[in-house]
């Protein structure tokens, strides 16, 4: 899978979110998910199965809007082949208010594969499986152990894979009649440490078979004090062992441990994920305190440093949604230009008259901030960042400083 730019992930949840706010009246809005791998003949003879299935709804309006929708779709698929990550269509009659609804498509190509095809029709979209796509699909190492048995294994997203699985000769601590007490012992650490040896061996093999970039740590599991003995061995390859991220307590040590563990670690790996953005934020408040002019903020400070190619680092609340408005004079050459937030479904006019010549105004062009500024980092290849509101730092972004501000590469007074 392609690694999804930042800008990207914030248009596709924007997507998901203007979706999330449409209902229908009835059970009418109809959601296909349609897989790489499927034929569009398939999909195709099963709406026409829908379709007369439908015939069956007793409101005479319901029918007619999802036999709507189905149709809709059909007339799409013909000519239409099935991309990479498969598609999702989302039609319906959707309730834009005042007693009316409105036919509306949205195709969406997702940035992860479908795995299963659906057709799913109710009162609002069926959202899930692209809601779990937002969820990063980045892989950690998974090893539980005790002295008798071990299993490794990765999770990747939300999929938790077992790959090897151990089982110790380390002997019991009853020891056999004749056996002097010490040579038992000394015979049972041996063992233990043979065994440390080959779990540290086979994990270090799966952990290095994925892709670093997208490796983020590893995670051991286990009865104390062994994992504890096992971590301080360094029975890992250095390069894993520099990447573990957490010891935690997990009865079971066979697959059963495995989902054990990643709950176990569950607050911890999603501290890790916005570990990335606090960084950010705190990167720009320590410029900002340090009075090193290398920090900016507000819509239009941050305007004026990009176009002058002076921002080093651009960072934007996630949940920043705002127009830019030009507005005009409809007789004479008065204009300006206004940012504004808005709420999705939001509809503007002007307010006031010509400051100039008392006339009436207009809005002549509305932009989204968001796309207007990424866009802006692209020409000037200016990395930017979209940050959560989820943390201290993120939210004071959002509610203190507008929702966008920059590092800048150096004082530019702005
Ligand atoms: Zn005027």
């Amino acid at each position: 899978m392609a690694e999804q730019s930042s800008h990207q992930k914030y248009e596709f949840k924007k997507k998901l979110e203007s979706l999330r706010g449409k209902k229908g009246r009835g059970t009418e809005l109809i959601s296909l998910y349609i897989p790489p791998d499927k034929q569009i003949s398939d999909v195709v003879s099963q709406l026409r199965n829908e379709h007369s299935q439908a015939s069956n709804i007793k409101s005479k309006l319901t029918k007619t809007n999802v036999q709507g929708a189905i149709d809709s779709i059909m007339s799409r698929l013909r000519y239409g082949t099935v991309p990479e990550n498969g598609i999702v269509y989302f039609t319906g009659a959707v309730d834009v208010g005042a007693n009316k609804t409105n036919m509306e498509t949205t195709i969406v190509e997702p940035p992860q594969p479908i795995i299963t095809y659906r057709y799913h029709c109710d009162s609002s979209f069926f959202l899930s499986p692209l809601e779990d796509m937002l969820k990063e699909a980045k892989t950690y190492g998974l090893l539980v152990l005790d002295r008798r048995e071990a299993t490794v294994g990765l999770l990747t997203g939300k999929q938790i894979e077992a790959f090897r699985k151990l089982t110790s000769t380390v002997p019991g601590k009853q020891r056999k009649g004749g056996q002097s007490a010490h040579r038992f012992q000394q015979l049972r650490l041996i063992a233990i440490h043979d065994f440390y040896k080959r779990i540290g061996d086979a994990a270090s093999e799966v952990f290095l078979s994925v892709d670093q970039k997208d490796f983020e740590g590893v995670l051991i599991g286990g009865p104390s004090p062994t994992k504890e003995e096992f971590e301080s061995g360094n029975f890992f390859h250095h390069e894993i062992e520099k990447k573990v991220l957490g010891l935690f307590d997990v009865a079971y040590t066979d697959e059963s441990g495995l989902p054990e563990l990643v709950n176990a670690a569950g607050e911890r790996l999603e501290d890790l994920d916005l570990m990335v953005e606090k960084k950010l934020m705190q990167q720009f408040f320590r410029e900002l305190v340090s009075d090193s002019g290398k920090a900016t903020y507000g819509e239009d400070n941050v305007r004026e440093n990009l176009i002058i190619g002076a921002v080093d680092i651009l960072l934007i609340s996630e949940d920043l949604r705002a127009v830019r408005e030009t507005v005009k004079c409809t007789s004479c050459d008065y204009e300006r230009k206004t940012s504004r937030e808005f709420k999705p479904g939001d509809s503007s006019s002007p307010t006031g008259n010509c400051p100039k010549c008392g006339s009436y105004l207009e809005i002549t062009e509305k932009v989204d901030v968001v796309d207007q500024l990424s866009e802006m980092c692209d020409q000037m290849g200016t990395r930017v960042e979209f940050i959560s509101t989820d943390f201290e730092e993120g939210s004071q972004l959002l509610k203190a400083f507008g929702g966008v501000v920059a590092v800048l590469r150096f004082n530019t007074g702005i």
